[in-house]
């Protein structure tokens, strides 16, 4: 058995050194247990936060102890009658390991041979789940809206944006670099995608949403929040669901202290600004996210794009590179082979 556990804790952007690969004999489940083979690992930004021991919603990673994720699971032994061999299953007690054994909470069934086992990782889990909440319920977009939304190529982004598009509004992206733009516009039907690395970004954004904007999904923070808000119409609505562009920081930004003027613009504009933590606020209304994506999914109104690496080993550098915008679609890591 392979696990990568938190060796130290990181400050600024996390390096190789942070993580530590380690060997161990396979572990041997009792009764009423069953012994999983990780196939796929989900590598998403809130990891970056669990390796901080700064107070957050969620316990930090124990020094020592094993990376958190979801993983997508095999059945290889099994002693609980609920579970047979070979089954698949979407467990989060598993994490940065390639073998575990576990107890039947806490893991859900996909089924003995699920046609896309990796997207309860993505359009149909965790992400797929923030997307609908976050701009369903938050965004509340009408048709005709103007919405935007960066980190556009991401499993968050992507579907905000078609989802967006489905209840007829127009859809901005907002990402890093031309070939994630032009898969914005060219397969996931967004109506344009600024590259927030462009010298004219500002320009080019005000250009792409000449109506303002009514909703910002809010994936990113920092610079690209700093140039969406003069575009904000009178009533828009803001789902906070990330900020990744700071989760690296060490400092708050450089001043001037804007504060002042973001709250004046929320008062005059009538601003909805609402965070949320997709399983804490709407773990109960995950059916309804399950029926819809599943029909989109089958009619083919929702693309979706996966970055599968390779290995185990290859997580870390994976997940650094994730904070960077190093990756383009949903990162998952194949651990074994099924
Ligand atoms: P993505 O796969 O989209 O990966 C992150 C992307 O963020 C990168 O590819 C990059 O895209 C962009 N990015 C990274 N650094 C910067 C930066 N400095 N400035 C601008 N963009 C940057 O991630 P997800 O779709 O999984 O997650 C998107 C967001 O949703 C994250 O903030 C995440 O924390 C949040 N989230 C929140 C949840 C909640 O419950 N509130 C649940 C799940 C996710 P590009 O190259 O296009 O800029």
């Amino acid at each position: 058995n392979r696990r990568i556990v938190l060796a130290s804790r990181p400050v600024g952007a996390p390096t190789s050194d942070n993580f530590r690969l380690e060997t161990l004999a396979k572990p041997e489940p009792k009764q009423g247990e069953v012994l999983l083979r990780t196939i796929y690992l989900s590598l998403d930004p809130y990891m970056r936060g669990r390796m901080s021991d700064a107070k957050s919603y969620a316990e930090p990673v124990a020094l020592g102890e094993v990376m958190i994720g979801g993983t997508v699971c095999q059945v290889e032994v099994s002693n609980h009658p609920d579970f047979a061999v070979g089954e698949w299953v979407l467990a989060y007690n598993v994490g940065w390991q390639s073998y575990a054994v576990s107890g039947a909470e806490g893991l859900l069934k996909l089924g003995a041979n699920p046609s896309h086992p990796s997207y309860a990782l993505g359009v149909m889990g965790m992400p797929g789940f923030t997307a609908y909440m976050g701009l369903l319920d938050i965004g509340a977009p009408k048709a005709g809206e103007t919405i935007v939304v960066a980190a556009a190529t991401g499993p968050v982004g992507a579907t905000v944006g078609q989802i967006g598009k489905l209840k007829g509004a127009r859809v901005v992206g907002i990402a890093g670099g031309a070939d994630k733009c032009r898969h914005a516009v060219e397969v996931l039907g967004f109506d344009a995608c600024i590259d927030h690395k462009s010298a004219d970004f500002a320009a080019e954004l005000a250009a792409a949403c000449p109506d303002g904007i009514d909703v910002y999904f809010e994936n990113v923070g920092g610079a690209v929040f700093d140039t969406v808000i003069p575009l904000l119409n009178t009533s828009a609505r803001i789902p906070v669901c990330g900020l990744i562009s700071q989760y690296n920081a060490t400092e708050l930004p450089a001043g001037p202290d804007r504060l002042s003027l973001l709250m004046g613009l929320i008062l005059t504009k009538r601003i909805k600004v609402q965070g949320f933590i997709i399983f804490d606020d709407y773990g109960h209304r995950y059916g309804e996210f399950e029926q819809d994506m599943s029909q989109w999914l089958a009619e083919g109104k929702i693309q979706y794009r996966e970055q599968i690496e390779q290995g185990l080993e290859n997580a870390p550098e994976q997940l650094i590179g994730l904070l960077e915008g190093k990756n383009f679609g949903k990162l998952v890591i194949q651990v074994n082979q099924p």
